[in-house]
């Protein structure tokens, strides 16, 4: 079809060639959005070693970054709504208004709004997302946006919760402090999100600025001194040390795990030779690849419907103290279930549930208690119940 010296064609020729190329580049990309989907669904950019889609996307398939970031963000919403990788195909959808429908598809109503944006232009449905879900917009009913530039520099538009006067203040007193790096309001912002991570990552792997130079011994299996962390961390050189099939190793820093290479529950000990710093994606993947896809993905839909419930201001209520001795085996299994994102209370009623007093196998221990958390609508909501003493 592309062969041929173009300037020979007639006009209607040509023009019919161009709309039948546009249709079949909304098809392609229709397919290669629902194909991102299913590569993410099953892993298999984690396996190579890339920490996210986005990381694959880049290395593997070559996108640009912005055009990576769009067809990550729609392919996630047509997992969960699969009629929109049709509405692209047909062009009813263009790929920038689904882009706008990713925050809300998944709310009540998010359906619903996908038919209504079918042919309405991306400001057409960003009017639509505003005025159905207005708080998931600012007060002043804009909706955050970051978005990639071509030369790969990002553009965020953010509405901060603040007086306009209170910020005026607070640029005058930067370009006071420092007049040219005052002025440079990106490079600020950047750095003080950076600030915050490293804050936050310093906490988790006690990083302490001066650590303490005689740690106490450590009194459970599962409990990682911070002396113990901190070499790991160091030994790791700060990022993921997960390495894929093809010999690439992650080097993620994003959102750092530590993860037994034995899980505790297969008897793993918590000593350096057996722990190894992972991203949160490599550590979920690792713990798929032990404890088999349907558990973990259990535990990632109990956290989401948890999350889901916290933020709809519901409070899980905090069960009454449970006075009965538990196994060591027992606990272990709380604790894994701890560390998988469990609270503790469906930690607790799990163990409790599977009946593992007789059981000495702790994989079959673990796999017990995973199925004695049930589907994820069984997790009970109990209005704020608390139990009254006498
Ligand atoms: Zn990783």
């Amino acid at each position: 079809m592309l062969e041929g010296d173009l300037t020979m064609l007639r006009d209607e020729e040509l023009l019919a060639r161009l709309r039948d190329l546009a249709a079949f580049d909304r098809r392609t990309s229709a397919a290669i959005i629902a194909h991102l989907g299913e590569v993410e669904r099953r892993g298999l950019h984690l396996s190579m070693g890339n920490s996210s889609m986005f990381a694959y996307c880049r290395e593997v398939l070559g996108f640009s970054r912005d055009v990576a970031y769009k067809r990550i963000k729609v392919a996630r919403m047509a997992r969960e709504c699969p009629e929109v990788v049709g509405h692209l195909a047909s062009g009813a959808l263009s790929v920038a208004s689904a882009m706008v429908l990713t925050p809300v598809a998944r709310e009540p109503g998010g359906r619903a709004l996908i038919n209504e944006a079918l042919g309405r232009s991306r400001r057409e449905v960003e009017e639509l997302v505003v005025a159905r879900f207005p708080d998931r917009c600012s007060p002043r009913g804009e909706l955050d946006r970051v978005r990639v530039l071509a030369d790969g520099r990002c553009r965020l538009e953010v509405t901060i919760g603040v007086d306009a006067s209170v910020m005026d203040e607070l640029l005058e007193r930067a370009r006071a402090v420092d007049p040219q790096g005052g002025n440079e309001l990106g490079a600020m912002v950047h750095a003080a999100i950076e600030a915050w991570v490293s804050e936050r990552e310093r906490r988790r792997f006690a990083q302490a600025r001066s650590p303490q130079k005689h740690p106490r011994p450590t009194s459970t299996r599962d409990h990682i001194p911070a002396q113990l962390r901190r070499e790991v961390f160091a030994r790791d050189g700060g990022c993921c040390a997960f390495v894929g099939e093809s010999g690439k190793r992650c080097e993620s820093r994003h959102q750092l795990e530590i993860d037994h290479v034995v899980p505790l529950a297969a008897g793993g000990l918590a000593v350096a030779d057996n722990l190894r710093l992972l991203c949160r994606a490599h550590n979920r993947h690792a713990a798929r690849e032990v404890l088999g896809r349907e558990q973990v993905d259990m535990g990632k839909r109990h956290r989401e419907t948890r999350n889901e419930m916290r933020n709809r201001r519901v409070k899980l209520s905090s069960a009454p103290t449970s006075t009965r001795s538990v196994s060591r085996l027992e606990s272990e299994i709380e604790g894994s279930l701890k560390r998988l994102g469990f609270m503790a209370i469906e930690a607790r009623e799990a163990v409790k549930r599977a009946g593992l007093r007789s059981e000495h196998d702790p994989a079959r221990a673990m796999t017990l208690a995973l199925r004695a958390l049930g589907p994820p609508k069984g997790v009970k909501v109990v209005a704020s119940v608390r139990s009254r003493p006498g």
